[in-house]
């Protein structure tokens, strides 16, 4: 009994001296450590807040956030595509933050509309091409990958990639169920091989001559053409008839969310608020190729030099909302 009173005596005179906010927060992150904790230590630097994190795959973070519920020790969750982090917002692993700088910092389009995660960096899933193979005049848009102009010319990664369920999804958005499977058993039709199981496997089987044309991140673009500038590939931005119905490239964002059972909301929002900020947002790009999503930023002289597009501008939560549907078409479809 005393010892309990003299504890909470104690407690009650240290608590003023304690700082009102943490001086360490905890992140969990499917963008891998070379990718973040550079940008941590200046957080640290400038802020005097440590930023701890664990990295994994989006699916093992999502499990282990609902496992621990209100204990877990991570206030926020960043990871890959719109898909991710809305299916997370679904679950329940995040909450809802109020913060005018986020606002202001990010476009609409790259949010979630309540408010549950931001993008941070912007991704562009594009056409590459065989330079040797293909003219940027035969090129038009995605749908136009599945005329019989493209039979046997096609390599696509696999459908069950969730940046390739998010593209579907969004064409769903746009078209209907209907004209998106006509479009993709077009694709289907037109592959040189079967479906690859990542973006610079397509690539270097349209380098090799396998087939003339695929869709993937430019971020692997860039890397793949840093290691061999020499193989014959471009960039090609589609769907730039902005009259035309799924006007725009198809992007998509990594991002960020405040976890439902954070301790530190206040630090959580700021940490948020600093990286979608103009002096953080060209480096949280720059690493990997990507695009700012704050629009006062540019991009990277490298990723600049691949031209300018006009983006979608439907809201990316739609990538989450019709993904479910997306998967089913591309089952129905053929596409493996
Ligand atoms: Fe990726």
């Amino acid at each position: 009994m005393r010892l309990s009173m003299v504890l909470l005596f104690a407690a009650g005179l240290a608590a003023p001296l304690t700082p009102a906010l943490a001086a360490e927060i905890v992140v969990y992150s499917s963008r891998n450590e070379q990718l973040i904790k550079p940008m941590f230590d200046a957080y640290k630097k400038e802020t005097g807040v440590t930023v701890k994190f664990i990295t994994d795959k989006e699916g093992p973070l999502m499990a282990r956030l609902k496992a621990e519920g209100k204990n877990t020790p991570a206030d926020i969750l960043m990871t890959v595509d719109a898909g991710n982090l809305w299916q997370a917002s679904k679950e329940d692993l995040l909450r809802p933050v109020n913060s005018k700088v986020l606002m202001a910092n990010i476009p609409a389009h790259l949010r979630d509309p309540g408010n549950e995660w931001f993008g941070l960096s912007v991704r562009a899933r594009t056409i590459v091409y065989n330079t040797n193979k293909v003219k940027p005049g035969e090129l038009s848009s995605y749908e136009d990958l599945a005329s019989p102009k493209w039979k046997g010319r096609l390599c696509l990664r696999t459908s069950k990639k969730v940046y390739n369920q998010s593209l579907v999804a969004m064409m769903i958005h746009e078209y209907g169920e209907e004209k998106t499977e006509q479009i993709v058993r077009g694709w289907v039709a037109n592959l040189a091989t079967e479906p690859l199981p990542d973006d610079t496997k397509a690539m270097e089987a349209v380098a090799a001559g396998l087939c003339d044309a695929t869709v993937v991140n430019t971020y692997y673009f860039g890397r793949l053409m840093g290691k061999n500038a020499n193989l014959p590939l471009a960039i090609f931005w589609p769907n730039q008839n902005l009259k035309a119905n799924n006007a725009g490239v198809h992007v998509n964002i990594s991002g960020a969310g405040v976890t439902r059972h954070s301790r530190n909301e206040a630090e959580a929002v700021k940490l948020l608020e600093w990286l979608s900020s103009a002096h953080v947002q060209g480096y949280y790009a720059d690493v990997n190729m990507e695009y700012p999503a704050n629009p006062k930023v540019k991009p990277h002289q490298a990723v600049a030099a691949w031209g300018t597009f006009k983006p979608n501008l439907i809201n990316v939560s739609e990538a989450g909302k019709l993904q479910t549907r997306a998967v089913m078409l591309m089952d129905r479809a053929g596409y493996k």
